[in-house]
């Protein structure tokens, strides 16, 4: 986990349009192809696992997106019909079914107009929409209202519950990937490189920090991530909230219908290698194969057949306990 300053999440299309230039032509339509990719892997993630967390939303099959995410005038066309618009819809998904399109502007949320949302802090009007959407947990239906060519419908989605997250590509080319507590961001560089099954791998794990709320539990230890987070305790308390997202990733894995023996298989490839261990060793980590043992170890002791449901109360009791 790597603790980042709210507005990274801003800079997406900014940093991706200049470091990227030269590798697409299009750098918004790239970027929609792997959020499209990782938006059907967060959904089963999210919605399998729903009782392993504490905090919940309803899981829409809707990607959403908005203008102030970008630098003025290279997403122009996709704000046709609002500045928060749906970039990618699951298919299948609660969103799909109730006829969400990618290109919809978002007029209304539960009833609250969207012009009514104001940006918090450096967050973009998205994570404003995301943040109404997720009140709406419980609820029986939701219901949207969306702008398309000028016309405005109203959508009734059946959308199930998960775990509450916010997930996105972040535009970044370099192999990275990491959550704070409210947000899962995998970097383009990472996403496009790994197959279906390891980005799930690389989700499994930055999800397996928010499901057993590392951000809150560090915070509660006073630890730093960072040149000081090498250190003493940072580092004891850093290395272990790490060790015990591999060993959940694979319940998380398992109960979304996935085989949890691509978590090991991943840590042993030449990508699992350059995104478990860092472009620098790091004692944070463990090294790449010291994590892919531990999660046959993790699956071998916890994971009868290899395979889910499973409710992993021996490490979901940790939440509730001090480092020890
Ligand atoms: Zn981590």
């Amino acid at each position: 986990m790597k603790i980042f300053v709210k507005s990274a999440i801003v800079l997406a299309a900014i940093v991706f349009a200049q470091q990227s230039a030269a590798k697409s032509a299009d750098p918004v339509a790239a970027l929609l192809v792997q959020d499209a990719r990782l938006a059907v892997v967060a959904d089963r993630m999210l919605s399998a696992n729903d009782r392993l967390c504490r905090q919940h939303m309803p899981v829409t099959g809707m990607f959403l997106h908005s203008s102030d995410q970008y630098r003025a005038g290279i997403a122009g066309q996709a704000f046709a019909n609002g500045p928060i618009a749906v970039e990618t819809v699951v298919p299948g998904s609660a969103a799909d079914l109730a006829g969400v399109e990618s290109g919809d502007g978002l007029a209304a949320i539960g009833g609250k107009p969207t012009s009514a949302l104001a940006r918090q802090d450096e967050a973009p009007l998205r994570d404003s929409a995301y943040a109404v959407l997720a009140e709406l947990v419980g609820q029986d239906g939701l219901e949207i209202v969306v702008n398309r060519g000028g016309q405005q419908r109203t959508l009734h989605l059946q959308a199930p519950e998960g775990c509450r997250a916010l997930v996105e590509i972040l535009s970044k080319n370099e192999i990275g990937a990491r959550s704070d507590g409210r947000v899962i961001q995998i970097n383009y560089g990472l996403a496009a490189d790994a197959g279906d099954d390891e980005l799930a791998v690389v989700f499994a794990h930055e999800m397996g920090h928010l499901v057993l709320e590392h951000r809150r539990r560090l915070e509660a230890e006073g630890v730093e991530k960072g040149f000081f987070g090498e250190f003493g305790k940072n580092r004891r308390l850093n290395r272990q909230v790490e060790l015990e997202a591999d060993r959940i990733a694979v319940h998380l894995l398992a109960n979304a219908g996935y085989d949890p023996a691509i978590a090991p298989a991943f840590w042993r490839t030449k990508l699992g290698r350059r995104a478990g261990g860092g472009l620098f060793r790091s004692s944070t980590y463990p090294s790449p194969e010291a994590r892919a043992e531990l999660a046959e170890r993790e699956i071998a002791d916890h994971l009868p057949g290899g395979r889910g449901p499973s409710y992993p109360a021996h490490l979901l009791a940790l939440r509730d306990k001090p480092f020890n």
